[in-house]
């Protein structure tokens, strides 16, 4: 008997991960009716900083009721949805909208809350779906074959699967164990992300505002978005500025005081800094066509445009479907090629998504050309409003869907 047949840590599928792409492909393949283990290098009752991707997207909402029905309107009801956009340029705004709520038992455009609260959500749909896990379980290497996968802990557990889904995040030891190179570059200037816990006292009206040029804080580029419980405010530093000295103390609630009422610079329970990857992984699988690379384990963009979890969810879908196939084909070949159509996919998808949230990035740290481009948009907004509907949507991105992707305009 071979080693791997007689390992009491044999799986047909196993998701390494338990971050929201992870979650996200153990509840699709336990609707497509496989056995799934997931492997998490954390505590079961960890705490994850941040409220990181705010921005669910309706599409990611649909594919997460597809696997598990009823999941989107909880997410939808665990979530805020701002109804009105203002963009300011130098403390003036250019432009403005507010937009009906849809109606009751409709699904949003979006739903606005901390990740840690979709990845609860998310964990409770996994363990209802009997998605088995593994917790305290690092993966360290990973080595695949024809036959399957071969995992080793950094404990020294070793685990075989026939098929694996490494959703181990940006830093995927499984990926670097593959040898799969990451391939892109890092964006130059620093950002401030701060997270301010909803002052009860002092409510702020339920809008997502972005401020080119701020005036309150030397002309830096501000972005606040509520989520349900709290205020996520960007600040996009200037090249001189030091990182370190604006998103700690003083220096970090001495800006924040300009930006949000003063009780909120006592307020802020996470802050965090910024330099932002923009890089693909060369191939989203390996080269037997075992393990497939999802969310950021396969690819890392800037979160202008909301692009990170929200392509995430949709790699985890098409990567259980595709081991789904993969297991069901008639013979190697089928599978292999399951495997590669998931590869080359989601790798197209995610190098529209880069170019999207470079294009962003571009804009927000715009040339002397581009900024004679945002004063002169600035100045004619109000006599144009198309010019302020350009200076709202630009910082982030391209509007299109990625390929293979729905996206709700909003
Ligand atoms: C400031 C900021 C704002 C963002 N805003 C948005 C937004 O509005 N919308 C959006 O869509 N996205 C946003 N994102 C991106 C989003 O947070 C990520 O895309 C998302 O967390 C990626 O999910 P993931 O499951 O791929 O990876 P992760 O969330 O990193 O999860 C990886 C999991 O794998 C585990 N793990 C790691 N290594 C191992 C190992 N060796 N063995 C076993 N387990 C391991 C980790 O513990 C973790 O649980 C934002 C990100 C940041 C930083």
């Amino acid at each position: 008997m071979t080693e791997s047949a007689a390992c009491p840590n044999r799986r047909p599928v196993i998701v390494v991960g338990a971050g929201p792409v992870g979650l996200s492909a153990a509840l699709a393949l336990r609707a497509l009716g496989r056995p799934v283990t997931v492997m998490e290098a954390g505590e079961q009752d960890r705490l994850r900083p941040g409220s990181r991707a705010i921005f669910v997207h309706r599409a990611t909402l649909e594919i997460l009721d597809r696997s598990h029905p009823g999941l989107a309107h909880d997410l939808a009801a665990q979530g805020l949805l701002w109804h009105t956009k203002r963009t300011f340029y130098a403390g003036r705004e250019v432009f403005s909208r507010s937009y009906t709520p849809p109606p009751p038992g409709e699904l949003p455009h979006f739903s606005s809350l901390p990740q840690v609260e979709t990845e609860r959500l998310l964990l409770q749909a996994c363990k209802e779906a009997g998605v088995e896990f593994a917790w305290n379980q690092e993966v360290a290497t990973a080595a695949t074959s024809g036959d399957g996968v071969l995992l080793a802990t950094t404990g020294g557990t070793r685990w075989h699967a026939d098929y694996v889904i490494a959703a181990d995040g940006a830093r995927s030891a499984v990926r670097d164990s593959l040898g799969i190179p990451l391939q892109g570059s890092r964006s130059d200037g620093w950002y401030v992300v701060v997270d301010a816990e909803e002052d009860p006292g002092d409510p702020l009206p339920v809008e997502r505002i972005f401020h080119y040029a701020h005036p309150a804080v030397d002309g830096r580029n501000v972005l606040l978005v509520p989520f349900a419980g709290g205020w996520r405010v960007d600040l996009q530093l200037h090249d001189d500025d030091d990182p370190e000295e604006l998103s700690t103390g003083e220096g970090l609630r001495g800006w924040l005081r300009a930006v949000l009422p003063a009780p909120y610079a006592e307020r802020v329970t996470w802050s965090s800094t910024y330099r932002f990857l923009q890089v693909i992984a060369e191939d989203f699988a390996d080269e037997h066509r075992r393990v497939l690379l999802a969310g950021e384990a396969a690819h890392l963009f800037a979160p202008f445009g909301a692009r990170g979890m929200n392509s995430g969810v949709p790699d985890a879908e098409a990567a259980a479907n595709a081991v789904h196939l993969a297991m069901s084909a008639s013979g190697p070949a089928r599978a292999e090629a399951a495997v590669t159509e998931y590869a080359l996919s989601r790798r197209r998808s995610a190098v529209y998504n880069c170019d999207a949230a470079g294009a962003a990035l571009t804009h927000l740290r715009p040339g002397p050309e581009e900024r004679a481009r945002l004063e002169s948009a600035a100045e004619n907004a109000e006599r144009d409003p198309s010019m302020g509907h350009w200076l709202d949507i630009a910082p982030y991105g391209p509007r299109e869907a990625a390929p293979g992707n729905t996206i709700y305009k909003y």
